[in-house]
């Protein structure tokens, strides 16, 4: 979990592939249906263009389908997901009926100008639809107001790790993995 912007993507790439399990972005799989123009990319396109969130009826079908591939039986890593409590309802739901369990919930901490500054540089260099300067604010603001309190639900569940996103990426990677590996420990 964090903020747009505070890096969730190329840190959960890194992780996936050390523990050699799946990174599952919902933000990529919706990208791809845009790009590919099916019905799922249709309905997704006009809330992501808007800074807003996917339907959670609509996300969690996409989840639950993506985590019955069979690359997701030994494991797997969310990455953008949950971000509704009703999503985090669901995923409870999803992971008992697999058998899988929750081992830890990453938060990327980055205070909050400096992630606009960060995806005002990106999209110059992506040119994501999403990246204009009014959609980025509303995309920082929708995060807090529906994801930000996630937090407190995995604390209070003892899973939650709290990580500095400030720094280069392979400071942050590294940070992630020393809090990971206290988690195994424990
Ligand atoms: P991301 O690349 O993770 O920032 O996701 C890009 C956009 O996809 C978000 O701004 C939302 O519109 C949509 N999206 C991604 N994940 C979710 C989710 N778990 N729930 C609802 N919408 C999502």
């Amino acid at each position: 979990m964090g903020p747009p912007g505070a890096g969730k993507g190329t840190q959960a790439s890194t992780i996936a592939a050390h523990f050699g399990i799946p990174a599952i972005s919902t933000g990529d799989i919706f990208r791809a249906n845009v790009s590919k123009g099916t019905e799922l990319g249709i309905e997704a396109k006009r809330y992501m263009d808007a800074g807003e969130y996917v339907p959670d009826d609509v996300t969690n079908r996409m989840v639950r389908n993506r985590i019955d591939e069979p690359d997701a039986t030994p494991g797997f890593l969310l990455d953008g997901y949950p971000r509704t409590l009703a999503q985090v309802e669901e995923l409870d739901g999803m992971i008992g009926f697999t058998g899988h369990s929750l081992d830890a919930v990453v938060v990327l901490t980055v205070n909050p100008e400096e992630l606009v500054q960060r995806l005002l540089e990106r999209a110059k260099t992506e040119g994501r639809a999403d990246d204009t300067e009014d959609v980025i604010r509303r995309r920082q603001e929708i995060y807090a107001e529906q994801t930000e309190p996630l937090i407190e639900v995995y604390r209070e569940r003892g899973a939650l790790i709290e990580v500095d996103g400030l720094g280069e990426i392979d400071e942050v990677t590294e940070r992630i993995f020393a809090a990971l590996a206290t988690v195994h420990q424990s």
